[in-house]
């Protein structure tokens, strides 16, 4: 552990190496084990030499974001988990519409604003996702009928060997909560959006609109990881967990909220292994009376 770390000081501050970090500090559902080496990346450079070191002493990488869409369980994550820190912004107009690039690191409600600052409409609706903008790519995150693949035009990635690729549009291979990332093998440095010029007003008061509706519809008052399960033929999945009865029907600490079937909330001490439980058994419940197999959207990651 120790030859580790003096490597890891090689090109990384101390203040940025956390060792047995508890992962539940950096999960939105705050819950996980420990992670061996937690390292917060502040340039590519790093990010290159983390991968380097993880291939060379044989020990598993894990990139996360903000964990808004994660469950790690209670053995934590073996290895290096890295979290970018990458956050510059560069803004150039064109004629009809305006490029924004920026680092993956920064949070997609950081850009939104930069968006409102600048008088630029297209990401109103993402705005009150708590992701960062690499994870909402990863996840081709979206919401109120705006997704990832509307804005992106294209991204920088490094693949595990530390070499960077440009990816266009295409190459991102867009789906429903999916992309070409979620194989792990590239992590992704850099995102251009395309955005319009619109009205400032008429931009901030739309995101508020959406902000109020979350506050209204979702349970932001507890720890939890978003939407569970992803839609079912793009109609959303909680309708159905409702009519089965499993409103705030609870396993521990972890209980389908009863703001929003399609979440689990956190009560205070909730472990992955009562979420767990508790999503099979939302599970088992609908497929026995809709004959529906309901399929994850979060990502649950670490050992038992
Ligand atoms: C209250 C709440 C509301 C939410 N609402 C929505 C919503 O409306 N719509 C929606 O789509 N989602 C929603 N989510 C889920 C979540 O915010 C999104 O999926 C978000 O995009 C995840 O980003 P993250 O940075 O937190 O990624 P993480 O959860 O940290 O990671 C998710 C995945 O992305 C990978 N990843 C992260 N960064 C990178 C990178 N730089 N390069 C490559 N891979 C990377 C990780 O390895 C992991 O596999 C919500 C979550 C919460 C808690």
């Amino acid at each position: 552990m120790k030859n580790i770390i003096e490597k890891l000081e090689n090109t990384i501050d101390k203040k940025d190496i956390l060792v047995n970090e508890p992962m539940k500090k950096h999960t939105s559902f705050r819950i996980g084990g420990c992670a061996d080496y937690f390292v917060n990346v502040r340039s590519a450079e790093q990010l290159k030499h983390l991968l380097q070191l993880a291939k060379a002493e044989e020990i598993p990488f894990q990139m996360i974001g903000n964990g808004t869409n994660l469950l790690v369980r209670e053995g934590g994550i073996r290895g290096i988990v890295a979290k970018l820190g990458l956050q510059d912004d560069t803004i150039e107009r064109q004629e009809q519409e305006v490029l924004v690039t920026c680092g993956c690191g920064m949070s997609l409600g950081k850009l939104a604003l930069i968006a409102l600052e600048n008088g630029l409409t297209g990401l109103e609706a993402m705005a009150g996702i708590p992701g960062t903008v690499g994870g909402a790519v990863r996840m081709n995150a979206g919401a109120y009928g705006s997704e990832m693949k509307d804005v992106v035009v294209c991204s920088k990635a490094m693949n595990q060997r530390g070499e960077i690729q440009e990816f266009d549009l295409t190459a991102h291979e867009f789906a429903y909560r999916k992309s070409a990332f979620e194989t792990n093998e590239w992590i992704l440095l850099e995102t251009t959006i395309r955005l319009k010029p619109g009205e400032k007003c008429e931009i901030e008061e739309k995101m508020q609109e959406y902000k109020k509706c979350r506050l209204e519809k979702q349970p932001l008052e507890f720890p939890n990881a978003g939407s569970i399960f992803k839609r079912n033929d793009g109609m959303p999945v909680a309708k159905l967990i409702d009519e089965c009865g499993l409103k705030g029907y609870a396993i521990g600490d972890a209980e389908v909220s009863s703001k929003h079937s399609g979440f689990i909330i956190n009560r205070g001490n909730a472990t992955a292994k009562d979420v767990i439980a508790l999503i099979e058994h939302m599970k088992k419940e609908v497929k026995k009376k809709f004959d529906v197999d309901m399929k994850l959207e979060i990502i649950v990651i670490g050992e038992e």
